[in-house]
Parts: C-alpha cells; sequence; structure tokens
C-alpha cells in the first residue's frame, strides 16, 4: 500500500481516467489550469472522482482553495459532474489564486533522483543513502508499479528496504485497473513527495522510466525548467560489464523462483484477467514466457528459448536506457556519474570485496553529493 493513500482511494484514482469525448466538453473544461500543466482533461475528471476528503492529499500540489471543492450537489450523477467541474475551474480563474499557486511554485522542494539502467544497483544505492539520511523512496519504474511477480519484476524484497519506507511500489493492480499514466504518476509522485518534506525527509526518486521523471519533474515553458530543485545520481556500469552482470541475474531469478511465479501467474489464469500488452503483461518474463505455458510447461527446447530472449530483452532495455540518461545528459541534466564498473567486475569474479569496492567507489562519493545538496 502506498503511504498516504488507501488501496481503495488508489483505486478511485486509477479506474476514472478516461473524459468524456472532447465534443461533450463544455468550453471551460478545455480552459487549462495556469501552474499546473497537465494535460487539461485529466484534472476535472480525476477530482471528480475524489470526494472531498480524498482530495485532501492533494494539497500540495493545488492551492487550498482548489482542495476544497466540498459542494454536494443532490442533482443526478450527471448534473453533479459538471457542476463540481465547474466549479473546479472557476476555483483558480481568479487573480488571488493564481497569485496563491505562483508563490507556491516558487518554494521548491528538494529531492534527490537516482537514475541508472536495469541491474545498476538503483535501488541498493537508495536504501544506502536513506539509511544514512532520513529519507524516503519513491518508486519511478513503470512495471514496478504493479502489484505481483516481485521476482520477475526485480522490486527490492522488504528484507532489503531496511524499514526505509518505499512508495508507489507494487500499489496498481493491473487486472483491475488501467496503466497508469504519466500525468496520474505526476499527480501520486508529488503529492508524496510534499509529504515526505513534511515529515522533514529527502524524497529519493529511484527508477529507469523516462517518461515517468519528465512527467514528475518538468516544470511548464521550454528549456530545462524543473519543478522540483534536483540532484541526478547516475550509476553508470561499463556495457560489456553491466551485460555479462544482467546475464548472471537472470539465472539467479530463475533459482530463487521466477519460473514458479510465472507458472502461478499463468495456469491461475491471472494472466488473462489483464489486457494483453499493458500493465504487468509487458514485464520482462511474461510475453518471452508465454508460449512455453500455453504449450503446457514442459518442453525443455521452449524454456531454453524462453529464458535466451529474457536476457537478450534486458540486456536490450538497459541499452536503451543507458542512451536515454546520456540524451538528458547531453540536453544539460547536471547529473552525478558513480562509477559502479568495478565492483559489478567483483560480483561477476565472485570476490567478496564487491561491497566494500560500492561503498568506496559508489555510495561514499553519493554521499558527498547528497550533503553538499542538502546544504546549499
Ligand atoms: P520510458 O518510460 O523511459 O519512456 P518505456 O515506456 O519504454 O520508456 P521503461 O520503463 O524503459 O519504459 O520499460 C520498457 C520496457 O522494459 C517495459 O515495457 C517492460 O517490458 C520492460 N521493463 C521495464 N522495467 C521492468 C522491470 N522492472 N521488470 C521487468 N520488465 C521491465
Amino acid at each position: 500500500m502506498c503511504v498516504g493513500f488507501t488501496a481503495h482511494q488508489l483505486n478511485i484514482q486509477l479506474t476514472t481516467t478516461n473524459p468524456p469525448s472532447p465534443k461533450k466538453n463544455t468550453p471551460q473544461t478545455k480552459q487549462k489550469h495556469p501552474f499546473f500543466p497537465l494535460q487539461t482533461t485529466y484534472i476535472p475528471y480525476f477530482f471528480l472522482s475524489l470526494s472531498p476528503s480524498m482530495r485532501l492529499p492533494f494539497r500540495s500540489i493545488l492551492c487550498n482553495h482548489c482542495c476544497n471543492i466540498n459542494k454536494t450537489p443532490t442533482t443526478t450523477t450527471t448534473t453533479t459532474a459538471t457542476v463540481q467541474m465547474n466549479y473546479f475551474y472557476s476555483s483558480f480563474t481568479t487573480t488571488g489564486n493564481r497569485h496563491h499557486h505562483r508563490r507556491r511554485s516558487m518554494m521548491r522542494e528538494k529531492v534527490l533522483v537516482i537514475m541508472g539502467p536495469t541491474g545498476s544497483g538503483k535501488s541498493r544505492l537508495s536504501v544506502d543513502i536513506a539509511s544514512r539520511f532520513p529519507a524516503e523512496i519513491i518508486n519511478s519504474d513503470k512495471i514496478q508499479l504493479y502489484k505481483g511477480l516481485d521476482i520477475t519484476t526485480n522490486k527490492i524484497p522488504q528484507e532489503q528496504r531496511l524499514g526505509v519506507p518505499h512508495h508507489l511500489l507494487g500499489c496498481v493492480d493491473s487486472s483491475t485497473q488501467s496503466e497508469l499514466t504519466p500525468p496520474h504518476y505526476r499527480l501520486l509522485a508529488s503529492s508524496l513527495i510534499s509529504s515526505i518534506r513534511s515529515r522533514n525527509k529527502l524524497p529519493l526518486l529511484v527508477g529507469g522510466s523516462n517518461s515517468l521523471i519528465h512527467a514528475l519533474l518538468s516544470g511548464s515553458g521550454p528549456g530545462l525548467n524543473l519543478r522540483y530543485r534536483c540532484c541526478f545520481l547516475w550509476i553508470d556500469v561499463s556495457p560489456p560489464v553491466l551485460n555479462a552482470y544482467l546475464l548472471k541475474r537472470v539465472d539467479e531469478m530463475l533459482d530463487s523462483g521466477m519460473l514458479d511465479e510465472l507458472a502461478k501467474f499463468y495456469n491461475s489464469g491471472e494472466v488473462n484477467k489483464i489486457e494483453r500488452d499493458t500493465g504487468l503483461r509487458k514485464a520482462i518474463g511474461v510475453p518471452e514466457f508465454e508460449t512455453y505455458f500455453t504449450m503446457g510447461g514442459d518442453d525443455q527446447v521452449l524454456y531454453e528459448k524462453s529464458v535466451r530472449m529474457i536476457k537478450e530483452n534486458t540486456c536490450q532495455l538497459a541499452k536503451i536506457q543507458m542512451e536515454k540518461i546520456q540524451r538528458l545528459k547531453d540536453g544539460g541534466w547536471g547529473l552525478h556519474r558513480l562509477d559502479g564498473t568495478e565492483s559489478f567486475r567483483a560480483v561477476l569474479e565472485g570476490s567478496k570485496s564487491w561491497s566494500n569496492i560500492w561503498e568506496t567507489q559508489v555510495v561514499e562519493p553519493s554521499m558527498k553529493i547528497v550533503k553538499r545538496f542538502l546544504e546549499e
């Protein structure tokens, strides 16, 4: 469960994303929120689905006025929707509220962002940092948002979290809820950032999905304009070393129960509750094993073919993620590079020294960067 939202609340948020056809929209519904540059239609319908008390967690991203839409008209559902929606829009068009929004957006909160391709140790570094600074972790890996298949999707196991709160990890049920869109992610994650800051902790954004990171961090206007004061840590691992490690990791995942997890997913019919090519069905491992399980789950040749595909697709994912990070760097995002290569080499050689190398080459330099960032 995500702290700040009950599962039930999240359910409601996610099942009401589809706005009616644009033709039905009144001119007011097409208006843009001046300081909240989401795609227009997401805002009213998202909030319409929430009761006034459920809107409260969104105080951080809306002014009080926007949040206090507590009129409950007694007309039919359709009318209720229209009245509330118009009220919502009219609430931020006055000068006073614009001023309120502007003031709020000027107080940019600090966020630490940990980037790196799959397998590079982002989860580990985030817990290493959060065990030294008061911090909480917000997941930004698209696939890890979904509940289930914890081994296949590489969610950090409970015992490795060392008591550090992790948010937006396994909080969407893709068999009953639609995919979490980047604008929705922005709403949820920005609200979490504010609640973490209000507990005087540092929010750590951890994960590899650029579209989610962009959706959350991008401000309005041209150029590089971030909504938060961000410090970016980028774990870089030389591609041949990372690829060798990823192949080993797939074998370890299979040894630790990935096949059983997928067998249950296929044999219980869970897979059929999720639309093809959406949510958890996109996780590497699910499509690759489809033929194997539909053919009875005992053909060794099909098994080996699936494992080969998983390895190839994982390395391909890492390559694409590295290219995306490089583009961010080239685009002027001030990424702090941390070199994890040596510690991964040690892991591959089976040397116990890997954790000391990780400590001196990744964790310690990160801590210095984070300390400077917090003192700024
Ligand atoms: P982006 O969000 O960066 O624009 P994207 O939409 O391609 O890119 P990614 O998060 O990079 O999203 O994931 C791409 C694909 O890689 C996913 O659709 C999924 O197939 C696979 N994938 C990503 N993360 C995981 C994971 N944790 N476990 C399993 N598969 C994953």
